[in-house]
């Protein structure tokens, strides 16, 4: 072996330990960042090891393709928190479309002479490429509201999405047995692309959060299918990595909701529950002034803040910070409610809340603080909806009905600052704001809390 090639294998064993370390420490609030530093560094040293290649004969291209892929990156590491959801589904495109070109080129460089294994690994590879590439494309327009976000159904739809993706595994053993049909490769790639496109039609936008981590699941995998057809371990592990972490966030969060696979990817979960909330009726609220909630904070002993969705668009957590800050100057014990599917990622609220520095041992989640609401004098909902409705455990007939939520209900006082009645991203009224106990706090999330902090602030509630 020369010793450029020792190189690369150091490179890439080092990078694939970066990638499993970058794993484990993005698992936890604390070490999160740690984990984004390790991965970047295990990517960087991934892409130095492949340009030692001696394959590489002319560097030209590549140097474009670098310069190409960082601007368009750049720009995508700009965008707004709230919209990474749809800058993760643009990322799993492009790198479903590298995959499926690589593929497709691997293909043309060998046809007709494919040995089955590789012409089987290179249909996975192509096939999960292709679908993903379409699909991510389709999530990303309906989460930017491009595209309808609601499910489109037709009847027969799950049947004619099912037959394209079985005509695309006929298709695939037929290649195995006639690599030399190179006609028929071009079936390979159109199919799953119609099936991708197709596959999220029906899945509403509420959903398509959890379907983004399947399809980040699908571009892992076809990652690893690449590593076999390159004969790359680094790749394969990569991929599988990515793989089997989209997976398992897919799962989690599925459980979040309360929700299976199927249900997720066949329920077309978001219509109905459009037209309930269309169909009722205004009912009385009770609202308050930011100088009332501050009277009502300041003499708490015990207060539980759950973020939600509007927090994160209000960009509200460092007012937040001041209002945790201004309560427990005062001797209030502050806490936080994290529901694992608040906002629109995993981990939303603890990324903008630790951005804020909020103590990480004062961020609890669900089934840690869900015990301690009775004993709560003021849950007071930030932007939260979906995560803090009660119909979720009550009302057999909601839509959410089964999904954890945070029992905000179960405290003494409950304050909502919301900017009306809109729903949340289920499309569906929340009785929670309906309760004598429950104090609506109509504004803006951030100018609220600011309010507040001025009132604790000040003389109220000393
Ligand atoms: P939500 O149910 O979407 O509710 C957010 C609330 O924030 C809205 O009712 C909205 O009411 C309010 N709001 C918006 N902008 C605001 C502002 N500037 N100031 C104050 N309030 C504002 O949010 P959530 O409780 O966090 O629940 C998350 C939802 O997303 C759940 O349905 C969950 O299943 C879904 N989801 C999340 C993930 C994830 O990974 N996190 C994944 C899949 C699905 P107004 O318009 O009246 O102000």
């Amino acid at each position: 072996m020369i010793l450029s090639e020792h190189l690369i294998e150091l490179a890439y064993l080092i990078a694939t330990s970066l990638f499993v370390l970058s794993l484990k420490w993005m698992s936890s609030p604390a070490t999160a960042r740690r984990g984004v530093w390790a991965g970047e560094l295990g990517m960087l040293l991934a892409i130095v090891g492949t340009l030692l290649h001696k394959g590489i004969v002319d560097y030209k291209w590549i140097a474009i393709a670098l310069v190409l892929g960082s601007i368009i990156g750049a720009a995508l590491g700009r965008v707004q928190m709230t919209a990474v959801p749809q800058r993760t589904a643009l990322s799993h495109a492009f790198g479903a479309l590298c995959v499926t070109l690589v593929g497709t080129a691997e293909y043309y460089l060998q046809a007709p002479d494919v040995p089955p294994f590789k012409m089987a690994v290179l249909c996975a590879e192509v096939i999960l490429g292709s679908l993903t590439f379409t699909g991510s494309l389709m999530a990303a327009g309906k989460l930017q509201e491009i595209l309808p976000q609601r499910p489109i159904t037709y009847k027969g739809a799950n049947i004619v999405n099912l037959s394209l993706l079985a005509v695309s595994f006929g298709v695939a053993v037929f290649m195995v047995f006639h690599p030399e049909q190179t006609e028929i490769f071009h079936v390979l790639l159109a199919i799953p692309m119609l099936f991708g496109m197709l596959m999220i039609i029906p899945i509403g936008g509420a959903d398509m959060p959890t379907v983004i981590s399947l399809l980040n699941s699908y571009a892992g995998l076809s990652a690893a299918a690449m590593g076999f057809v390159l004969n790359n371990k680094l790749l394969i592990v990569a991929g599988a990595l990515d793989g089997a972490s989209g997976f398992i966030l897919s799962v989690n969060m599925s459980k979040a909701m309360n929700r299976s696979f199927t249900n997720v990817l066949f329920g077309a979960f978001g219509q109905e529950q459009t037209k309930v909330a269309a169909g009722q009726e205004a009912l009385p609220v009770k609202s308050a002034t930011a100088e009332e909630a501050a009277v009502i904070l300041a003499a708490a002993n015990k207060v539980v803040v759950v973020p939600g969705y509007g927090m994160a668009v209000a960009q509200a957590q460092h007012k937040v910070r001041e209002l945790y800050d201004a309560l427990t100057k005062r001797g209030v014990d502050v806490a936080f409610g994290i529901h694992p599917v608040a906002g629109r990622m995993p981990g939303h609220m603890n990324v903008l809340l630790a951005e804020a520095d909020i103590p990480y041992d004062k961020m609890l989640d669900m089934d840690e603080i869900n015990g301690d609401f009775p004993q709560t004098d003021v849950a007071l909902v930030i932007g939260a909806n979906d995560v803090t409705n009660p119909a979720a455990r009550s009302d057999p007939s909601s839509p959410i009905y089964g999904m954890p939520i945070l029992d905000v209900d179960k405290a003494r006082t409950v304050m909502v600052i919301k900017r009306g009645m809109s729903p949340g991203f289920a499309g569906i009224d929340n009785p929670l704001y309906y309760l004598d106990k429950t104090l609506m706090l109509f504004g803006d999330a951030r100018s609220f809390v600011g309010d507040i902090v001025r009132e604790v602030g000040g003389d109220h509630g000393a």
